[in-house]
């Protein structure tokens, strides 16, 4: 069932599971569909209708309980146990990626930077992420059990480091560098190219002007 639910549904369920977290972290124990569209600018219909791709998750007269569906939503998304990621490119993306409460939090553990250069090698990012030789990667990755790997090398890199985070069991890849990643077997790849946001945003502008 999981596999026909699109990216703009997953992304709206990310969304939903940040609401649902501060609205804990401020002590709720239930809301309805309408305070989460309130709050988190989603829209109570859309809510309602994504979750009910997975089952009946509201209670009549009572709403969501928070806790409860903030938990049913992390199993769904599989981010019940914090997953260990690596970064492979230890310069200012890689760095600041890794330094990031966004990225590097409660359920993304990045636990170790890559890179090729020597000065960089055996230092530490801001936060103490440690930054390690890419010879190591292979045995480095089967130690930390890391499952996700993102690249943050320049575009002539990203191939070959993408099939050696592959060989070495990494299921999920972000490719941060501007050259697409070609499919790998049995890997998820996700290409992340802000500069696109940015054509998209001044497109949009063009055609607001014209
Ligand atoms: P950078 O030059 O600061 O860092 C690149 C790092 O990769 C360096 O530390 C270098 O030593 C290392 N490196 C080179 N070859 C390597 C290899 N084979 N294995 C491991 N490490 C290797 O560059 P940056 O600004 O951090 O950008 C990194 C990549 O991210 C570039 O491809 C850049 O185009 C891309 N980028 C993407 C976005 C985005 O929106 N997705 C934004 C900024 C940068």
């Amino acid at each position: 069932m999981k596999s026909a639910i699109s990216e703009a549904t997953t992304q709206r369920l990310s969304l939903l599971l940040r609401g649902l977290k501060a609205l804990e972290a401020e002590g709720l124990t239930t809301a309805s569909s309408a305070l989460l569209a309130e709050r988190f600018s989603l829209n109570s219909a859309q809510i309602r209708k994504d979750l009910a791709h997975f089952g009946e998750f509201g209670v009549r007269g009572v709403g969501y309980r928070v806790a409860d569906l903030r938990s049913k939503l992390q199993a769904l998304m599989g981010l019940s146990t914090p997953r260990t990621v690596v970064i492979v490119g230890a310069g200012n993306l890689g760095l600041a990626l890794a330094d990031s409460r966004n990225f590097n939090n409660e359920s993304f553990k990045v636990a170790a930077l890559f890179d090729v250069d020597g000065r960089k090698i055996g230092s530490r990012s801001k936060t103490g992420v440690p930054i390690r030789a890419v010879s190591e990667l292979p045995q480095a990755l089967s130690a930390m059990g890391a499952t996700i790997g993102a690249l943050a090398v320049p575009p002539d890199a990203v191939r070959e480091m993408a099939l050696t985070l592959a060989a070495g069991g990494v299921k999920g890849l972000l490719n941060f560098a501007a050259a697409p990643l070609a499919p790998i077997p049995g890997v998820v790849v996700k290409n992340v190219d802000m500069a696109l946001f940015l054509e998209g945003l001044t497109f949009q502008l063009a055609s607001a002007s014209s």
